[in-house]
């Protein structure tokens, strides 16, 4: 009996942050998990559609009415699921996205089936155990979780898994904007599909919210000439007039521009920072920036990517013979814009720093065409950093990693946010599934979260969704 008791007071005492999720949470977050793994998503052979209907039924099995569960998408394999849990009204929706298809794995590069959920060394190794499937499972589990908790946020939280983020023609985030935005218009957009929370041997040592991305765009450049025979040189060879205007280019270093989240990351990164390099963090925050210390930051192939927009020679082919002079030389530049720059306008600083009339100019879209028409592609406005997103992330994480910085930072590269923040809704990436900085394994072989890892991100999710809708920001 005093056992029992003792047992029932340490049960009371443990402090309420440091609850563990209830094991029947974690066995529905298991199961959603490996059914999502073994249900091959990949463009080439899998079906999309497959585990929207699993993920679907899973809702309908856990009490969401028939109307607010839809299967929904352009084609047989590309379908995409929606789900709504409905809040109090007070504010708009909160969206939350995630892509059920996975990049291709060939069971030969693997040490394990990619399409099969395998627990190995505290590990859950397939296809998707990073990107994303982990935060798809974590993502249902908990609407699942905040239903039977008859929990009612103060907006509703629409849940959208989708096809073609990784490839393929059927992009469900866009193709539902495009068709069904009644059913996924939100305020603002949450999507995990960034690694966020990064740990060393364990240890958490940055949480990261990603609240801005860069825009991708890729520009031809082609020289042509009337070539000839290579022992007769002229002056307007193609491969020198390319060259040149290529050096030109790599010797222009695009002006330093700070927003709302890169201000933020900075402000913070200073005070994780020592030495030089903080000071030059502080210094570039002045107005105007100190264009030293932006320089001395630059050296950082990061700091330099945070801090302009980049463009880059890719590619590049020319001539057709030996010995015959070249008619045509051409080459891609792909740039990386910082959020409120124009394909257009960035096209007309290429033509700039270019300097030379005999380079042509074109634009090369998403689908590798190439055109001279401006693009219709909307312009990124920088984002604002939202702060009850910002708030509720900064609390659960002092609960979860004691001490650990929260940085806002910009992605440099492009996700499904890419359509959501065009559409008009602020979009930020945080998921709470930690990985080692070393273990990084999306798109890769052996991808692999851990065991624990995978539940504590369960529990990250479950409470930072309850703190940012609970009402009382
Ligand atoms: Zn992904």
């Amino acid at each position: 009996m005093n056992r029992l008791l003792s047992l029932l007071f340490a049960v009371l005492l443990a402090p309420n942050s440091n609850a563990q999720m209830d094991k029947a949470s974690k066995q529905l977050a298991h199961d959603i998990f490996k059914q999502l793994i073994e249900i091959n998503t990949t463009d080439s052979v899998g079906n999309v559609t497959m585990a929207a209907e699993a993920m679907a039924q899973r809702f309908r099995q856990a009490g969401f009415p028939e109307g607010d569960v839809q299967v929904i998408g352009p084609n047989d394999r590309k379908k995409n699921m929606v789900v709504r849990l409905h809040g109090s009204g007070k504010h708009k929706p909160l969206l939350l996205i995630g892509h059920l298809d996975v990049v291709e794995a060939r069971r030969d590069d693997w040490t394990t089936d990619p399409f099969q959920f395998v627990e190995k060394d505290g590990f859950f190794y397939g296809r998707g155990t990073q990107d994303m499937k982990d935060a798809d499972a974590i993502m249902v589990t908990t609407l699942i979780k905040l239903k039977q908790e008859s929990f009612v946020p103060d907006r509703d939280i629409i849940l959208a898994l989708t096809a073609d983020e990784e490839g393929g023609k059927s992009n469900g985030v866009n193709w539902l904007l495009q068709n069904h935005r009644d059913l996924i218009d939100a305020e603002f957009v949450l999507n995990p599909d960034e690694l966020t929370v990064w740990t060393e041997q364990g240890k958490a040592v940055v949480v990261e919210v990603e609240a801005a991305e860069k825009t991708y765009s890729d520009y031809q450049l082609v020289v042509t000439d009337a070539g000839g025979h290579s022992s007769l040189p002229t002056p307007g060879n193609a491969i020198y007039e390319l060259v040149n205007g290529l050096a030109r280019l790599q010797q222009y270093q695009f002006p330093v521009e700070l927003n709302d989240v890169t201000r933020a990351y900075y402000e913070r990164m200073a005070k994780v920072e020592t030495g030089q390099r903080s000071a030059d963090m502080k210094a570039i925050l002045k107005n105007p920036p100190d264009q030293a210390a932006a320089a001395r930051l630059s050296h950082d192939v990061n700091d330099n990517a945070m801090l302009h927009t980049t463009c880059v020679a890719t590619r590049a082919s020319a001539g057709h013979a030996n010995n015959a002079l070249p008619q045509r030389a051409e080459a891609i530049v792909n740039c990386r814009l910082l959020p409120g720059h124009t394909k257009q306008e960035m096209r007309d600083t290429l033509v700039r720093v270019l300097g030379d009339p005999a380079i042509a100019l074109h634009y090369v879209s998403d689908t590798f065409t190439v055109s001279d028409t401006v693009p219709t592609n909307p312009v990124f406005a920088p984002q604002p950093l939202r702060q009850d997103v910002l708030s509720a992330v900064e609390k659960v994480a002092g609960e979860m990693w004691p001490g650990t910085p929260v940085i806002p930072t910009m992605a440099r590269g492009a996700s499904d946010g890419t359509y959501t923040s065009a559409a008009g809704m602020p979009t930020y990436e945080v998921a709470g599934v930690a990985v080692d900085r070393d273990d990084d394994r999306e798109h890769g072989r052996d991808e692999r979260v851990g065991v624990e890892s995978f539940y504590r991100g369960l529990d990250f999710c479950h409470r930072f969704l309850k703190t940012l809708t609970a009402g009382q920001q």
